[in-house]
């Protein structure tokens, strides 16, 4: 169980009253992107008190997230992992290949937790062209796989039709 599901018709001590769900619409501004999204919370119907849980801040703030994607047509945290899949790269590699993003961010953009900018969405689509990979690999100093140029790779995997990790 939540917090969530035990705040729902919680008395409220300080007054009696009972918490109820309700919503609100917030704005949710990032890296000059926003969006508007409704977010849950728990108001008490007799003084108005306002609780909102954890669960309920995430929820809104990955619904925010999501809209801006669609918005700004940024890849998926799936189509960024499939992207460094494909290029044979561990996170740390790619966040180097990016001007030095921390691995740890990385990692958020693959999991949904963290939204690339339109920068770094824009940067992460030219790593498929081989030139400015190989440019950005050299300059950076991240040695690429041997196995050919991602694109052969990407259809010799095509061909074997699984993931080989
Ligand atoms: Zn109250």
């Amino acid at each position: 169980m939540t917090s969530e599901h035990l705040l729902d018709g919680h008395l409220h001590r300080f007054c009696g009253g009972r918490y109820q769900r309700a919503s609100e619409r917030v704005a949710v501004r990032l890296s000059g992107m926003h969006a508007e999204v409704e977010r849950e919370l728990y108001r008490c119907a007799a003084c108005g008190d306002e609780q909102r849980t954890v669960e309920q801040r995430e929820v809104a703030e990955r619904d925010a997230l999501a809209r801006m994607r669609e918005a700004n047509a940024l890849l998926t945290p799936r189509d960024i992992r499939r992207l460094r899949d494909d290029l044979g790269l561990g996170a740390a590699q790619l966040g180097e290949l990016l001007y030095g993003v921390p691995r740890g961010i990385v990692e958020g953009w693959e999991r949904g937790r963290y939204l690339q900018n339109r920068a770094a969405d824009a940067m992460l689509r030219s790593l498929r062209d081989p030139e400015v990979l190989t440019r950005r690999a050299a300059k950076a100093g991240v040695v690429l796989p041997e196995r050919g140029s991602p694109e052969q790779r990407v259809e010799a995997r095509a061909v074997v039709g699984g993931d080989e990790g």
